[in-house]
């Protein structure tokens, strides 16, 4: 039997906070307990706001946390033709289609749909895709794209579901509602997602389930807060013919106010808790992840 895949797979956009610390301390001690091996990813394909000075913070941060990982580190911006290549085999399957609507757009779309009736979000809370991209002809897709309009490439959900029939994956961790063991995947509460964009050919989605393939990873141990994009995942998975790891998604670490720590809010930042004097004894205590 090899020896069982964790990873820690952070954007680097922001610096890490007490939430990052239970992900990367409960996969390193997984992986610690198991014989297992133990990554680190870093996820910045958004190369825009993904910055070296913050994927560098990440690796100190982790450092000081006292975790160890292998080298070299996967970093996904070098890897945008392998992501090109899984959406040609999705599109050259029919699977995919463009849509040419600016924000705004789809914006004033939701609007209007909202007007006739609550039009549908997504488990993060966003619209579904309104637009007319699915309907419109191959030569109307071709005429846009050749007019330069910049595109999102969606994925056809309910046909590429109609393909992978029965859809479930192994939850060895919670979701929101408390699920667990087998779990229905329902990749159409996303609707039509964005897996590629005119100006880049990959989207979290598809390069998260990329990478773990390619990367061997057997356990994926993350945040409840994707708990449901691992509808999406397992989906492109069967599509792509990749295989399955285990889902475990642990409880997020909550605010005073109980919301969800954000990259933004500075006090919970792994480097300002170092700041004050807390030791890495203290933070792992803090991000609930004492076991190790
Ligand atoms: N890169 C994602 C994030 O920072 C995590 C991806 C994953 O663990 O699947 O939220």
């Amino acid at each position: 039997m090899p020896p069982p895949v964790f990873r820690f797979a952070p954007s680097p956009n922001g610096y890490l906070h007490l939430g990052h610390a239970r992900s990367a301390l409960l996969n390193f001690d997984l992986a610690r307990a198991s014989g297992g091996r133990f990554l680190l990813r870093i996820e910045d394909i958004d190369t825009a706001r993904c910055r070296p000075e913050f994927e560098a913070a990440i690796c100190e941060d982790l450092d000081w946390l006292g975790l160890s990982w292998e080298r070299p580190v996967r970093r996904q911006s070098e890897h945008f033709d392998l992501y090109r290549e899984a959406l040609s085999r999705l599109d050259r399957e029919g699977l995919l289609y463009k849509s040419f609507e600016s924000r705004a757009e789809i914006a004033r779309l939701v609007a209007q749909r909202d007007a006739l009736g609550r039009w549908p979000r997504d488990p993060d809370g966003a619209p579904l895709y309104p637009g007319a991209g699915a309907a419109q002809s191959t030569s109307e897709q071709e005429r846009l794209e050749q007019s330069g309009l910049p595109f999102a490439l969606r994925l056809k959900v309910e046909a590429a579901m109609h393909r992978a029939r029965h859809l479930i994956w192994t939850e060895q961790g919670e979701g929101p509602q408390g699920e667990t063991g087998m779990v229905a995947a329902q990749p159409q509460v996303w609707g039509d997602v964005v897996l590629g964009r005119k100006e880049t050919p990959a989207s979290y989605h598809l390069s998260v389930v990329v990478d773990d393939a390619l990367q061997g990873v057997t356990h994926v141990v993350r945040g409840q807060d994707l708990f449901w994009a691992t509808s999406v995942h397992r989906l492109l998975q069967r599509l792509l013919g990749l295989p399955e790891p285990v889902y475990q998604h642990h409880a997020l670490v909550r605010d005073a106010s109980g919301a969800k720590l954000a990259k933004s809010s500075q006090s919970t930042a792994l480097r300002a808790l170092r700041a004050e004097g807390f030791s890495p004894a203290d933070v792992r205590r803090m991000a609930g992840a004492e076991a190790g």
